[in-house]
């Protein structure tokens, strides 16, 4: 198409740059010689390339990354996917790794994500709670937010922090249970922020203030998750700053 553009609506001798995302394509013609039968598929391309020199018009064909903004790439790109839609593709047409990059990239995203996602065991917090794992972190270029805050939001997002449940684990501490509450229970990060009642008061004062729909009293874990899970889907973090800073004023250091 942008050969018989030239041809038909540049004057010859002109100078002209033909912009292609197809490294294959590019490297087929390179591999083009004269006195060469091309190939079946560059047929056309070969005979508008030879009329196009006898013209004296100097064509340089560069290659640009796909989808990078470029008007007429993004069209040619839609028009070649409905040509593959309604015609034949050649089977002998080689494709380059670089062309299929993308596809390759997204399906192993996709068999990670699934994999991640039906594994069982230790982890279902944050299974729980992250569905993307290859997604950028959330606390990246977040300067406003201090390494403190980025932290504990980070241990509630995991649902791993340092409780009397893991300090026990770790031979710091006899018993796994609070000493904050007389509920005789294992301290870990679900009693702390679900059963430990300083906290729930404070977080449904939180959720009324960023008008989240979570009822945190007598909140689930499946409800928490769902919470946790919108904030880091959204990128809204300021309700977990908040749970963070809360935190830390009933001096409950994760
Ligand atoms: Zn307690």
């Amino acid at each position: 198409m942008a050969l018989e553009h030239v041809l038909h609506s540049h004057a010859s001798d002109s100078q002209i740059v033909i912009l292609s995302d197809s490294k294959s394509a590019i490297a087929a013609l390179k591999k083009m010689r004269i006195g060469d039968a091309p190939p079946t598929n560059l047929i056309r391309i070969h005979q508008l390339l030879r009329v196009i020199q006898q013209q004296a018009t100097k064509t340089v064909i560069q290659w640009v990354i796909s989808h990078c903004g470029i008007p007429l790439n993004e069209l040619v790109d839609k028009l070649a996917v409905r040509a593959c839609q309604r015609e034949n593709v050649n089977c002998s047409t080689t494709t380059y790794y670089e062309d299929c990059k993308g596809i390759i990239q997204d399906d192993q995203d996709s068999k990670w994500q699934h994999s991640f996602a039906d594994c069982d065991g230790a982890g279902s917090w944050t299974r729980a709670v992250i569905n993307h794992p290859l997604k950028m972190p959330w606390f990246k270029n977040r300067n406003d937010y201090d390494n403190r805050t980025i932290s504990t939001i980070n241990r509630i997002l995991i649902g791993h922090g340092r409780t009397n449940s893991f300090l026990a684990q770790m031979k710091k501490r006899d018993l796994p249970t609070c000493d904050r509450c007389d509920l005789d229970e294992e301290q870990n990060m679900q009693h702390l922020l679900l059963r430990y009642r300083h906290t729930t008061s404070m977080l449904q004062q939180i959720f009324a203030k960023h008008s989240v729909s979570v009822p945190i009293n007598p909140g689930t874990l499946t409800d928490l998750h769902r919470f946790l899970r919108e904030c880091v889907n959204t990128g809204n973090m300021e309700p977990l700053k908040d749970v963070a800073e809360t935190l830390s004023l009933l001096d409950v250091k994760l």
